[in-house]
C-alpha cells in the first residue's frame, strides 16, 4: 500500500479517517472509478467505530422523537447491510418488557410503525407478548411488576469486523487504504487544497501527496482537521461519551436482546447477546476532552448496573464485569443545547472554501449513505467527472449466502474456507490463544497476513474482539500473540515486549478497578 501511494502522481480523492464514515467513502469512491486513497492515523475503526452498541438499526428512540426521515433512511440501510454483508450483520429479536398494561400497547403501536417504515426490507413482525412468554424468552427477567412485553426485530453486527471488510472491499475496488498513516498538514495552491502531508506512524517517514479533493471523515477529530484548513475555524463537534459493560451470557441467557425503553435520563438501554457474552449499555455523557482511549466514569458504570438490575432476578455486580469500553459520539453542536442526549443524530456535510469536504455525525448503520454524500460533494467541488454511486448492491468482502452461525469461523464469511485450509496444513493453529477466549492461533496469522494487523492491539481489539469480551484474558493472551506476530513480521524481542507492555497499558482501562 505504501508503495502504491508513491506511484500515483495525483489522487482524485483522499479520505482522512478509517472509521465507518471514511471506509464507506473509500468503497463508494473506488467503486465509482475515482483514484482513491484512505489514510487512518492508527488502525481501521480504532476510534468510535469499534465501540458501538453493535446494532444495525433505525433507532426506536428517534422514532419517539418524531424523526421519521432519519429512521426510514436508517431502516433502509439496515436492510441493505443485512443483504450485502450477512456474515457480519444479522437479524436479532428484541423484547421491551412492559411494567404496566398500557405500555405494551403504546410500544406495540410504535414498533409496528417502525416495522412498516422498513417497507420491503422489514425483518419480521412486531408481536405483543404475555407475561408468561416474556419470561420464557428472557429467563433472567424478574417477574416483579412485569405485565408482558413487545417483541420486535432489528439488526446486530460486529463493528470492527465490518470495518476491516470494508477496507478490503475498498481495496478490491481499486482504492489504496492504509492504517498507521496520519494527516499532518493540508497543502494548498492559492486557496484550494491540492494535497496532503501524511506521516507513516510506524517509521516516522513523511509523504507529500497531490490530490484533487480531500474528505475529512475524522469523527471526534473533525475540528482538528478543519482547523488545519482554516485556523479561524470554530468547533462544530460536541463529543458525547457512551459506555458499555460486558458480562457472561449466564446473567442474561437466551437468544433475545432486551431494550429498556426509558432510563432515568429519558434514554434507552440495551442488553444484547454478542458473541459468547452480553453487552449492556449505553450512556450519553457530555465530555470536554477527546481521546482515542476514552475512560468510562464510575457514575456511568453505576448507571448501567442500576438500570439493568431493576429488571433481572440476579444482580450483576462490578466484580462480574469482563470488560468495559467507552466511545465518543461526534455530535453536531446546536446553539443553546447542552444536553448531548437531545442533540440530533443526523449527519452533516460541509464543503469549505478550500474544497475540504467534512462529513460527521450520523450512525454506523448509515455509513453507506454518508460515504455517498461525501463523494458526491467531493466530486462536485473538485469538478471530477460524475459517475453514479454503485454501493447499494455492492457485496462486501466476505459475503457468503447462507451463513451458519454455529461455525466458529462464520464471521469471516467466504474467507473461512481459506482459514480452515491453514488449520488443515498446520494443525497447531487450531490451538486456542486462551482458555477463556473463543479464538485460535489461526486468527493471528490471518489478521497479519490478510487484514493489515500491525500491533497486538489490532489483533486483540479489532481483528478478534478479545479485549471487549474479556479484558483480563486478553491481557494474558498478549505475550503469545506478540510472539506469533514477531515471528511472522520478522520483529525483534524488544518489539515483542514493547507490544505486550503497550497493549497491557490500554487493556487496563477495560478492567473495572
Ligand atoms: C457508545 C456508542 C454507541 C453507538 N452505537 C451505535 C450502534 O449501535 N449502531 C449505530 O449505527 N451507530 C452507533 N453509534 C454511532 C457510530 O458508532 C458512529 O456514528 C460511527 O462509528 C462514527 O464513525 P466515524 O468514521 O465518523 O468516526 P470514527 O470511527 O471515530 O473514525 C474517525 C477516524 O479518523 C481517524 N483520524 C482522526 N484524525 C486523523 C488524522 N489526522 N489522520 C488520519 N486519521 C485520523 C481516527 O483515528 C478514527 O479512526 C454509537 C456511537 C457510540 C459512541
Amino acid at each position: 500500500m505504501l508503495a502504491q501511494i508513491e506511484e500515483v502522481p495525483e489522487w482524485d480523492i483522499i479520505i482522512i479517517g478509517g472509521g465507518a464514515t471514511g471506509l464507506g467513502a473509500a468503497v463508494d469512491a473506488a467503486s465509482r472509478g475515482y483514484k482513491t486513497l484512505l489514510a487512518e492515523q492508527v488502525d481501521f475503526s480504532k476510534g468510535t467505530s469499534s465501540r458501538s452498541t453493535k446494532l444495525v438499526h433505525g433507532g426506536v428512540r428517534y422514532l419517539a422523537q418524531g424523526n421519521f426521515k432519519m429512521v426510514s433512511e436508517a431502516l433502509r440501510e439496515r436492510g441493505l447491510l443485512l443483504k450485502n454483508a450477512p456474515h457480519v450483520c444479522h437479524n436479532l429479536s428484541f423484547i421491551i418488557p412492559s411494567l404496566h398494561w398500557w405500555q405494551k400497547w403504546y410500544y406495540g403501536i410504535g414498533l409496528t410503525i417502525y416495522e412498516v417504515l422498513s417497507g420491503k426490507l422489514s425483518l419480521g413482525k412486531t408481536r405483543l407478548l404475555s407475561k408468561k412468554t416474556t419470561r420464557q424468552l428472557i429467563p433472567a427477567i424478574s417477574s416483579k411488576n412485569l405485565s408482558g412485553g413487545v417483541l420486535y426485530q432489528d439488526g446486530q453486527f460486529d463493528d470492527s469486523r465490518l470495518a476491516i471488510n470494508l477496507a478490503q472491499t475498498a481495496e478490491e475496488q481499486g482504492a489504496t487504504v492504509i492504517n498507521y498513516c496520519k494527516l499532518t498538514a493540508l497543502t494548498k495552491t492559492g486557496k484550494r487544497i491540492t494535497g496532503v502531508v501524511l506521516q507513516d506512524m510506524l517509521t516516522g517517514k513523511t509523504l507529500t501527496i497531490n490530490c484533487k479533493s480531500v474528505i475529512n471523515a475524522t469523527g471526534i477529530f473533525t475540528d482538528q482537521v478543519m482547523q488545519q484548513d482554516n485556523p479561524d475555524h470554530k468547533p462544530i463537534v460536541t463529543p458525547s461519551q457512551g459506555v458499555h459493560i460486558v458480562v457472561d451470557a449466564r446473567f442474561f441467557p437466551g437468544k433475545q436482546a432486551m431494550m429498556i425503553p426509558k432510563t432515568d435520563d429519558g434514554r434507552v438501554l440495551f442488553a444484547v447477546p454478542w458473541h459468547d457474552k452480553v453487552v449492556l449499555g449505553t450512556t450519553d455523557t457530555p465530555v470536554n476532552d477527546i481521546s482515542l482511549e476514552p475512560r468510562p466514569l464510575p457514575v456511568e458504570i453505576d448507571f448501567i448496573l442500576q438500570h439493568i438490575n431493576r429488571y433481572l432476578t440476579t444482580d450483576i455486580r462490578p466484580g462480574d464485569v469482563k470488560s468495559v469500553f467507552a466511545g465518543l459520539r461526534p455530535l453536531i453542536k446546536v446553539k443553546g443545547k447542552k444536553m448531548t442526549s437531545i442533540l440530533p443524530r443526523d449527519h452533516t456535510t460541509i464543503v469549505s472554501d478550500s474544497g475540504l469536504v467534512t462529513i460527521t455525525g450520523g450512525k454506523w448503520t448509515t455509513y453507506r449513505t454518508m460515504g455517498k454524500h461525501a463523494v458526491d460533494n467531493a466530486a462536485f467541488s473538485a469538478k471530477l467527472k460524475m459517475y453514479p454511486c454503485k454501493t447499494e448492491s455492492l457485496l462486501i468482502h466476505g459475503y457468503t449466502a447462507g451463513v451458519a452461525t454455529e461455525d466458529p469461523l462464520y464471521i469471516y464469511g467466504s474467507d473461512a474456507a481459506a482459514i480452515n485450509q491453514l488449520m488443515i496444513d498446520q494443525p497447531s493453529l487450531k490451538e486456542k490463544i486462551h482458555p477463556a477466549l473463543p479464538y485460535s492461533k489461526v486468527a493471528i496469522i490471518w489478521g497479519v497476513q490478510h487484514e493489515m494487523a500491525m500491533t497486538v492491539e489490532d489483533v486483540l481489539a479489532r481483528r478478534t474482539r478479545a479485549l471487549l469480551l474479556d479484558a483480563k484474558a486478553a491481557i494474558e493472551a498478549a505475550p503469545l500473540v506478540a510472539s506469533i506476530m514477531a515471528g511472522l513480521m520478522n520483529k525483534t524481542e524488544d518489539w515483542e515486549s514493547k507490544q505486550v507492555k503497550e497493549f497491557e497499558a490500554i487493556a487496563q482501562g477495560y478492567l473495572l478497578p
